[in-house]
């Protein structure tokens, strides 16, 4: 389970604050010591641990009295609300745009389960009462095209394609318009991705962004890489622009450091998680909710 080590180091490092009467800002000092070395472990990112065990701090010998709680509680809260910022506070939505179509393209590097996501939510969507319609533009992989086809009929959600012999930006415009034709309220467009992140799938990724104008740009990345998964949301964010995450395959992630270093590091966050290979193991994410998870 994600979180799993993080949460019981953070209980334990806590749980001797609780019972105390009075904390000395020595008790604080070793409390925190000891969170950031469980952070740390859990492979979230440097500089954040940093500032997030200096707020803590901070926040809790600086007198933030609540006279309902125990001051060894008042620090507990006072984590929990620092976890809870640090994943951006409230869950993040999906944007629809006020005419529909809504365009969200997904991008991502390969192997980070980006088709498998695009069908998750598309049948996520669907559930909502949208009429989605998937858009086959990764013509490089072989398979992709086929594969997108094959979520998409599991997910009873249709496909637009134009094989491998057009070029995406052509395919992307045309099935935008197929799309208006159709009645397609939301128009999710599966992109190319790569092992590595390369000026030339950056170059075509701009050049669909500039032609239809996506109202979301969601980056599929799988949870279980930790902090390159970090370093490639930087990139796309910096050289592409995105409007949020999706973090995949937190099922099997034990560690749990991409997701609390995403947002702090992009400042962009999180919308969903994948939670499995399942078509509707898709969750939208809520941060409280995952504090709460952590903090027991
Ligand atoms: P793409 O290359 O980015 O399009 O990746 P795929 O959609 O082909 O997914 C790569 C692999 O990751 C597949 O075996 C998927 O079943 C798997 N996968 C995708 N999302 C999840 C998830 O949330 N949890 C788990 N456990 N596996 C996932």
């Amino acid at each position: 389970m994600v979180f799993e080590s993080l949460a019981e180091k953070l209980q334990n490092a806590l749980g001797k604050l609780k019972g105390k009467g009075k904390l000395s800002e020595k008790d604080v000092k070793n409390a925190m010591r000891e969170v950031k070395l469980a952070l740390l472990e859990a492979d979230v990112n440097y500089k954040v641990v940093k500032d997030f065990v200096k707020k803590v701090k901070e926040r809790a010998v600086g007198h933030e009295v609540m006279d309902s709680l125990t001051p060894g509680q008042q620090v507990i809260k006072i984590v929990n609300d620092e976890l809870c910022n640090l994943m951006g506070k409230t869950q993040s939505k999906i944007e629809f745009a006020d005419s529909p179509p809504t365009i969200i393209m997904m991008c991502g590097l390969q192997g980070a389960g980006k088709t498998t996501t695009t069908g998750k939510l598309a049948s996520l969507l669907k559930k909502k009462g949208k009429k989605p319609l998937l858009v086959a533009c990764d013509i490089y992989r072989p398979a992709a095209i086929k594969q997108l086809e094959v979520v998409g009929g599991k997910v009873d959600v249709p496909v637009f394609s134009m094989g491998d012999k057009q070029n995406p930006v052509n395919i992307a415009k045309a099935a935008v318009e197929h799309g208006k034709k159709n009645g397609n309220d939301v128009i999710i467009i599966d992109t190319a991705g790569r092992l590595h992140i390369d000026e030339e799938l950056m170059e075509e990724l701009q050049d669909i962004k500039d032609e239809v104008k996506p109202n979301e740009i969601l980056l599929v990345l799988d949870a279980m890489t930790g902090q390159d998964a970090v370093k490639v949301a930087e990139s796309f964010e910096n050289k592409l622009g995105i409007n949020g995450v999706i973090l995949t395959k937190l099922d099997g992630d034990a560690r749990g450091g991409s997701a609390l270093s995403i947002r702090a590091v992009t400042d962009k966050p999180i919308k969903f998680v994948g939670m499995g290979e399942k078509l509707d193991e898709l969750e939208p994410f809520h941060p409280d909710r995952m504090a709460s998870r952590i903090l027991g």
